[in-house]
């Protein structure tokens, strides 16, 4: 998959607030599940160019460095260095992961303050753990939604296969403990905002600076044409909500002028939202 340059993408938010898109590799995934219920005549032609012979689409796993006065927030952490090569191959998972391709964008992991993350499926929450099995990020609090661990170690079967809950189990006796419950200012200026709908408990996250706001919706917006509230995936667990949470948000951001950066968006991950008749679309900055 060609990355182009918005890997380099960076942006002044005012008041001190910063934001650097970190992409920690890729990995593939099936189309048909990537659009839900939208029928593939509607879809074809959107992924013409990128779709391979197995079906599946290129998946970036954007990652986001947001640096405030008050600290630095590193925002999803990407499936990490802990997969074997069978894993590796079945996902097509090429890195770089999140720790290698964060010093190579000049950031010690040593010095994030938090981690936030909109959800815990394993392309999100990989990458909390080293390689060796030690925090990836050592003085960082990690911040899911309280709900969104209750979801991720259940026992239902469906969420057994959407979560790595071996890997959570090891990190959730402390990063369970910080929590987020609701809609919460992690950091002056650092929002998470709980939307539920792809997951039991996924959140967003949104930083505003003095000159802008900047929002990561997480797989609610994970590629340009999530912009219609009615697409979802197939992976969402509770679609109503998907669709009922999109249209509220996406709302919000065209009125203020929100920057967007998109989860898995390979090629424009960054881009704002206008109305598009009784739906939104999304217009590309980079
Ligand atoms: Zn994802």
């Amino acid at each position: 998959m060609a990355l182009n340059d918005a890997v380099d993408w960076k942006a002044e938010l005012g008041g001190g607030v910063r934001a650097a898109l970190i992409v920690a590799g890729s990995f593939r995934s099936d189309a048909g599940t990537l659009f839900g219920p939208v029928p593939r005549l509607l879809w074809d032609r959107l992924v013409a160019d990128e779709i391979d012979p197995e079906g599946r689409l290129g998946q970036a796993l954007n990652c986001l460095l947001i640096e405030t006065p008050a600290g630095r927030v590193l925002v999803e952490t990407g499936i990490g260095e802990r997969v074997d090569e069978k894993v590796r191959a079945m996902r097509a998972y090429e890195g770089p992961a999140i720790l290698p391709a964060l010093r190579t964008a000049g950031f010690d992991p040593g010095s994030v303050d938090l981690v936030a993350l909109s959800h815990l499926h394993f392309d999100h929450a990989g990458g909390i753990l080293g390689a060796d099995g030690s925090l990836a990020f050592p003085r960082a609090r990690v911040v899911a939604q309280v709900d969104e661990w209750r979801h991720a170690l259940d026992d239902n079967p469906r969420l057994q296969a959407s979560y790595d809950q071996a890997e959570l189990r090891l990190v959730h006796p402390w990063a369970g403990a910080m929590a987020a419950d609701g809609d919460v200012e992690v950091l002056p200026g650092v929002s998470v905002v709980r939307t539920g709908g792809h997951s039991g408990g996924h959140q967003a996250v949104i930083v505003r600076g003095t000159e802008g706001t900047l929002a990561f919706i997480g797989d609610l917006f994970m590629r340009p044409w999530s912009a219609n509230p009615r697409w979802v995936t197939s992976f969402d667990d509770y679609p109503l909500t998907s669709v009922e949470v999109k249209a509220r948000l996406f709302a919000r951001a065209a009125e203020e002028g929100w920057t967007i950066v998109l989860s898995h968006e390979p090629r424009h991950p960054v881009g704002r939202i206008v109305p598009d008749r009784d739906r939104y679309r999304y217009v590309p900055l980079v």
